[in-house]
């Protein structure tokens, strides 16, 4: 049985109604490991739908958490803002309305486009509609239990006065700055770093947040949550889930959901860490430069205790193809893959919306790399790929969308992370090259053989070879003299594929101007 569907009947046991949760403190591009923590609860989410199940899908967005420090994607100006919450904070480019929605927007787009619909939940508005208000009052009611709870499962000892409330100044607007100095309910009297003085109505909301260890648990208890995945840093001993399900148990008497903790997504290879732009590889730019079934193949054909390496150079290539060998296989148009498991359910659970009801047209991933590259967009290789009938001149929408889509998808990773050996530039005129003699002899020799055949891969790829093996010329040497002219650099892609979908004329004029 699929992992997900696994999930989904060990729920199904325990409780009748699902609130699955997901979340994500709002900082910064958001991290390629909050993927896994969607995607795992979605499948579960789908497993448990199938099934008739009641379920509902959270997604919640921790703005009203504090800014830990001016990251390095900031500006230095951001320094003033250090310790208010994000929800709160300008946005850095001006179009959002605060610094959280800034980085949560995009990437709720991306989940659309990944299929995934949660309900969102911004904390800031929890907070400050009052969805907090009692579990604060249980909070400092509790405070020693609550302090002893953390102190004694995780090791850390506490300060003297703290207290399990993170008060926000009335006058620098910071959670991080004031100290308590009383509680009494309501009441909750403090001094600040800045120097301020104040109290605080605890009935009234957003005057503070409960800090992480105890939010966590209460907003388990406020939203009913029963099932949560979470990355393995959180599951560490003594790490906020063991304080989470304790206090959740012991204070907000709610039993704790069930669990999937989640091993890392991890990127292949040194130099892929960072684009050509030198930015970190975020969640949001994963799916830009991946089809959005192909990144949740990806996920669902692995356990979610499984690391994963994504590979953002050539490795993804491989990926995709991986993904429409899976997708021809379920459909009957070729044989099982050997040792794959749960074939058809992975298939199913990488579709972002409906399962299509048969085989998709097809079109190998790297010739939409070298097309793009040809063309500039997907009219130009929609043009290219009729005329070369590599696609039927009746091209239904759906499989128009989607070779578009992928086309889109390659576009982006030619721009940030693919290596430079897959990438080149048809050279409008005849770059400034010294060909030599040998190369000169091959050329001509390939163009006068060439304006008589079908310009076609397979008649090229044989009229290359013809010429160089009639004129006693390297091969290499052939390959290297047709890059030279037409890309104005030594290698390029497979030379038959490449030159039939460029103009038959072009080609042979471009060899002419060249000798
Ligand atoms: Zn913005
Ligand atoms: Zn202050």
């Amino acid at each position: 049985m699929h992992w997900a569907d696994v999930i989904a009947e060990d729920l199904i046991k325990k409780h009748s109604k699902h609130v699955l949760a997901t979340g994500i403190t709002p900082s910064g591009p958001i991290h390629i490991g909050n993927m896994r923590e969607v995607l795992t609860t979605d499948a579960v989410y789908r497993s448990l739908i199938k099934r008739d199940a009641d379920a509902e899908y959270i997604y919640i967005a921790d703005d009203f958490d504090n800014l830990r420090k001016v990251y390095p994607f900031l500006p230095k100006t951001y320094e003033k803002y250090v310790g208010m919450p994000l929800s709160e904070i300008p946005c850095p480019c001006g179009k959002h309305k605060s610094y959280a929605d800034h980085y949560l927007f995009s990437f709720l787009d991306s989940l659309k486009e990944l299929g995934i619909n949660p309900t969102v939940y911004r904390a800031n508005e929890m907070y400050k509609t009052g969805m907090f208000k009692e579990a604060i009052q249980t909070a400092l009611d509790n405070t020693d239990k609550i302090k002893e709870i953390i102190e004694k499962v995780s090791k850390r000892q506490l300060p003297k006065n703290w207290i399990p409330f993170n008060i926000r100044c009335g006058k620098c607007g910071t959670i991080t700055n004031a100290k308590p100095v009383l509680y009494n309910y309501p009441y909750v009297e403090y001094t600040c770093g800045c120097g301020y003085e104040g109290k605080v109505d605890i009935k009234k909301g957003g005057v503070g947040k409960l800090p992480w260890r105890v939010d966590w648990p209460a907003r388990w208890k406020i939203l009913g949550v029963t099932y949560e995945p979470f990355g393995k840093d959180h599951g560490a001993a003594g790490g906020t889930h063991d304080t989470g399900v304790a206090i959740a148990e012991k204070i907000y008497d709610y039993k704790h959901p069930k669990y999937t903790m989640y091993e890392f997504i991890l990127l292949k290879g040194k130099g892929a860490m960072h684009s050509s732009q030198g930015t970190a590889l975020s969640a949001e730019e994963m799916l830009k430069m991946t089809p959005p079934e192909v990144l949740r193949f990806l996920l669902m054909n692995n356990q979610p205790n499984k690391h994963i390496q994504f590979d953002p150079g050539l490795g993804l290539l491989n990926l995709v193809d991986e993904y429409d060998q899976l997708e021809r296989v379920y459909f009957k148009a070729e044989d099982e893959i050997k040792g794959m498991k749960d074939l058809e359910r992975t298939y199913e659970l990488s579709q972002p919306y409906d399962i299509p009801k048969k085989l998709p047209l097809q079109l190998p991933y790297r010739h939409l790399v070298t097309l793009i590259q040809i063309g500039t967009n997907w009219d130009d290789v929609k043009e290219i790929l009729q005329r070369t009938d590599q696609i039927p001149k009746k091209i239904s929408k759906e499989d128009e969308a989607h070779l578009k889509q992928r086309a889109e998808h390659t576009r982006y990773w030619l721009d940030t992370f693919a290596p430079d050996m897959v990438k080149f530039e048809v050279k409008k005129s005849l770059p400034k090259v010294n060909l030599n003699s040998d190369q000169k002899k091959f050329l001509k020799s390939f163009s006068e053989k060439a304006e008589s055949i079908e310009w076609d891969a397979e008649n090229i790829h044989k009229c290359i070879y013809d010429a160089s093996e009639k004129e006693k010329i390297p091969i290499k040497t052939a390959f290297t003299s047709i890059y030279l002219i037409v890309l104005g650099q030594e290698k390029g892609p497979r030379a038959g594929f490449f030159l039939s979908n460029l103009d038959k004329e072009f080609v042979i004029k471009r060899i002419k101007e060249a000798i």
